[in-house]
């Protein structure tokens, strides 16, 4: 009876610290809104996200790690789109974001230029290439993928050569590509300039005969962007010199344009959020081993802040017995899948028995490496880690549609409380 009523009071202590849900909703309200900018590299975005992330460490008490600061700083050449945008195919103004997205590599355009539509079924050689590069001149070619769906493998690898040849070659006039693909936008960082501008749309335009494309666009590629990871700490009652590390990344795309902002809502404010809760939760209850909270700058250029950290790490990694890394946390309507499930088997053996007797989430899948988020510079580097995302629910990812005001955060609650009682097992 003793034991149960411990049990109970228990899972009370958990469950009120847990479940605070208005925290979390505030921390992806805040960061995906338009103030934050996408957390990106027009208007201070990343920084903004710094200052604001700072701040809450300070609020919940995280110890640094080094020198008296959270931060530790990198930079990494990133192209940038700060200015205006504007793109229209015949009289039709597309809108940025919606109609169409710039590859993250294009560089400065301006102008008017006609626009020779092909299929790439019609480029099935090297001399239809040619002609259609002769006819194209100093102009664009548009080229319909919007079927790539049908085509055979062996088509769809001859039209993504074209596409890249047409893309990079030096040795020719094209001013640039318009590419229609079938599906939804998704767009991404670059840390260099192509020779020549990509436009990405969603839909075949309707073009009639002598229709032109007047774009403006103005990129800009910074060297040596500054930014930031930030690292803090809740000591251990126990085994201070043994870390668990909980992390998630702080930044997104950012903005392309004056008007298009991809917010990054469940990309990753909700990590974002799921590390901050466990912040505040671990504040008010001491852990047996030193957790270390780090939240990632970099992750949408090539994982650069959990590269750099890992490269320069404030202490021994070795010191590290565990890590667990948020991305994607604002669904979990069909549950959540634990990327190096299959690997550190005993580990996600114990979440999901901690899931079934808790009855916490619908569903907790097993996945094998990926090396798609932040803890895989530190599996690379000999870290125990798991890196968890949410499944179910909005759809959007890596486009203006991924907003604060349509993310669920469906599970998070007890997608916390499941974790929690993972990291207490230690
Ligand atoms: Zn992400």
């Amino acid at each position: 009876m003793k034991i149960k009523l411990f049990t109970v009071f228990l899972l009370y202590v958990i469950s009120s610290y847990a479940q605070d849900f208005d925290y979390a909703r505030n921390v992806v309200n805040r960061l995906a809104s338009p103030e934050f900018k996408g957390r990106g590299y027009v208007d201070n975005g990343v920084k903004t996200a710094t200052d604001f992330l700072t701040g809450e460490f300070r609020k919940l008490k995280l110890e640094p790690v080094v020198n008296g600061s959270y931060s530790l700083d990198f930079s990494y050449p990133v192209n940038t789109f700060p200015g205006k945008m504007s793109v229209s195919i015949g009289t039709h103004e597309l809108k940025p974001g919606i109609d169409y997205l710039v590859e993250a590599s294009c560089p400065s355009v301006k102008g008017n230029f006609g626009i020779i539509a092909v299929r790439p079924a019609d480029i099935d050689s090297e001399e239809k290439l040619s002609s259609v590069i002769e006819k194209a001149g100093d102009n664009f070619i548009l080229l319909d993928d919007t079927h790539s769906k049908d085509e055979t493998r062996e088509t769809a690898e001859k039209t993504s050569e074209v596409i890249r040849f047409l893309k990079n070659s030096t040795d020719i006039r094209l001013k640039g590509l318009i590419l229609c693909q079938a599906g939804k936008l998704t767009w991404t960082v670059s840390g260099f300039q192509s020779p020549r501008p990509v436009i990405i749309l969603n839909k075949l335009p309707e073009l009639k005969a002598g229709d032109k494309i007047k774009i403006n666009i103005k990129s800009k590629l910074i060297k040596d962007f500054k930014t930031c990871d930030l690292c803090g700490h809740i000591k251990g009652s126990e085994r201070q010199d043994s870390m668990l590390l909980i992390t998630a990344h702080y930044d997104h795309l950012g903005m392309m344009g004056k008007e298009a902002c991809f917010p990054g809502a469940n990309d990753n404010a909700s990590g974002v959020a799921m590390l901050l809760n466990l912040a505040e939760y671990y504040s008010a209850h001491q852990p047996k081993y030193t957790i270390i909270f780090v939240a990632f700058s970099g992750e949408e250029a090539g994982l650069l802040g959990s590269k750099a950290f890992v490269k320069n790490p404030p202490f021994d990694l070795k010191k590290i017995i565990f890590l667990v890394n948020f991305d994607i946390a604002g669904t979990g309507d069909e549950g959540i899948r634990v990327v190096n499930g299959s690997i550190f088997k005993n580990k996600f053996d114990l979440l999901a028995r901690i899931n079934n007797d808790d009855k916490l989430l619908p569903k907790v899948d097993i996945r094998g490496a990926a090396c798609i988020s932040d803890h895989c510079p530190f599996y690379e580097s000999g870290v125990p880690c798991l890196y968890i995302y949410t499944q179910g629910g909005i759809k959007a990812y890596h486009d203006v549609y991924d907003r604060a005001e349509t993310l669920p955060l469906t599970e998070f609650t007890n997608y916390c409380k499941l974790m929690i009682r993972f990291f207490d097992s230690f």
